[in-house]
């Protein structure tokens, strides 16, 4: 969340009312109007309190025009009520709730399954409110297990955690808050994610683990996971340091085992320890769900898993939260269900279909170059052809929200940050027919940008930047 602060300007204006908010007399329903920052002296009747609200949120965007988030942002009405039926279940209370707990159950032995454990009855695994919490639990067991390896040095030594620059801001968390030192493997000319063999040469007798992510949020690009355990087994030859792998599937690991059945990045591999996976990115389910999943016990030592009541008996559990809603989880399940391994499959591959056609029609405009395709995660980056001075990639973007699109531009990490790129993510319910509209659009404003003098974003920030 962000760190808000109090009101810059205490007495500020409080909410206005219409007078229509009023119960049946418009005069006499309401007598004051609610402070904007302090909690109102009185009640008011639960319409005008609803349409105030409402009226809040008249200026939020249309999620569906945001290319910028990998987060859900459509699902069925069906699976809208069985959220709405389940708001009220707890998570954790799987005594209460036990067939909850059983759908959650289920789900972590389909994606067992799905990501070829080698034994899916042996795997361990939980929900989350989302990938950074289950990248923090990830990141706990690798910390614990180096500990343990390494009782005779630590507390003492400093842990490290081997990392492509390119990782989700929620590393970059892990490492702070768990006082782990991250070592990144910088970009190089075309190279915007992990170099095995970089990656490998950072690890040393204090490493927790590297980190593989499938795919990198600044590009789309899948990260080369067989190669990295490769260039490990090499490592672990040469100096018989045994490092193993997390690979953070936020977004590839409901995408891969669909579309890129012969690209071998999972359990299949013995150095991958642990994987996650954000439900409500394409898992199709709405914010607040995600998974963690271990190879085996022996992955996630015993001594971070706490137990809760359940029937009488005790059941294992390991989390950040307490108390979290059941609805994603169920609605997870749902999806599971509903789509079977044939249904993702269509739905991920109309989605790169789009991906690829924009990816296409953008590069035929020839103002600018991509650097992905859409051809991994359907989502591509791409920046302005060399010739291009009248204009940067934060023009674009900023122009583009004069039509509703959210696309942000950013500058690329080290040594790429010469680097600014803009990046469309593709998700279901962005159809080809929105595309159109998308790709009419950008064609549009072109010869408008191409007439500037040049580059007119001052404040950068004003243009979305805004990308996980
Ligand atoms: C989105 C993302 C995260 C964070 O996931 P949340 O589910 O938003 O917490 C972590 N890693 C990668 C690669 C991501 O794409």
């Amino acid at each position: 969340m962000p760190l808000h602060r109090g009101p810059d300007a205490p007495d500020e204006r409080p909410v206005s009312v219409n007078p229509f908010y009023g119960l049946a007399n418009p005069a006499a329903g309401m007598t004051e109007a609610p402070p904007k920052h302090r909690l109102p002296d009185a009640p008011m009747p639960p319409s005008t309190a609803h349409q105030l609200v409402r009226d809040e949120l008249m200026l939020d965007g249309n999620s569906r025009l945001n290319l910028a988030t990998f987060v859900t942002t459509w699902m069925e009405p069906q699976a809208g009520i069985l959220m709405a039926e389940c708001r009220d279940k707890n998570m954790i209370d799987k005594d209460e709730y036990p067939r909850t707990a059983e759908l959650e159950r289920r789900c972590v032995a389909m994606l067992a399954d799905l990501w070829n454990a080698p034994d899916p009855a042996a795997a361990v695994g939980c929900s989350t409110t989302g990938s950074s919490e289950a990248c923090m639990l990830a990141g706990m067991a690798l910390k614990r297990r180096w500990a343990r390896r390494n009782a005779d040095r630590y507390p003492g030594a400093r842990p490290n955690l081997v990392m492509g620059v390119n990782v989700q801001v929620c590393w970059d968390k892990f490492c702070t808050f768990w006082e782990v030192e991250a070592r990144q493997v910088p970009m190089e000319g075309d190279r915007f994610h992990l170099d095995p063999r970089a990656a490998a040469e950072l690890c040393d007798e204090n490493t927790i683990g590297v980190v593989g992510v499938l795919g990198s949020t600044f590009d789309g690009s899948y990260e080369p996971v067989a190669e990295l355990c490769a260039a490990l087994d090499a490592l672990q030859e040469r100096t018989g340091l045994d490092v193993p792998v997390h690979v953070d599937g936020a977004s590839g690991g409901m995408i891969a085992p669909f579309l890129d059945e012969d690209l071998v990045w999972d359990f299949r591999l013995p150095r991958v320890a642990s994987i996650n996976t954000s439900g409500h990115k394409y898992g199709l389910v709405y914010p607040g769900v995600g998974w963690a999943l271990w190879r085996d016990a022996e992955a996630l030592p015993e001594e971070l898993v706490f137990r809760v009541n359940y029937l009488g008996g005790d059941m294992p559990t390991f989390a950040l939260n307490f108390s979290r809603p059941g609805a994603q989880v169920v609605a997870q399940y749902y999806t599971f269900l509903r789509l079977g391994r044939e249904g993702y499959r269509a739905v991920q591959q109309s989605t790169r279909d789009v991906a690829r056609s924009v990816a296409d029609r953008v590069a035929a405009l020839g103002d600018f170059r991509l650097l992905t395709r859409g051809d991994e995660l359907p989502a591509f980056a791409f920046t302005t052809a060399e010739d291009v001075t009248a204009y940067d990639v934060f023009d674009v973007s900023r122009r583009l929200r004069e039509r509703g699109w959210l696309v942000p531009a950013y500058t690329f990490p080290a040594n790429r940050e010469d680097l600014s790129v803009l990046r469309v993510v593709c998700r279901n319910g962005f159809s080809a027919d929105l595309a159109d509209l998308f790709v009419e659009d950008l064609t549009r404003l072109l010869p408008e940008l191409r007439r500037q003098p040049g580059p007119l974003t001052r404040d950068r920030a004003a243009a979305t930047g805004f990308h996980h």
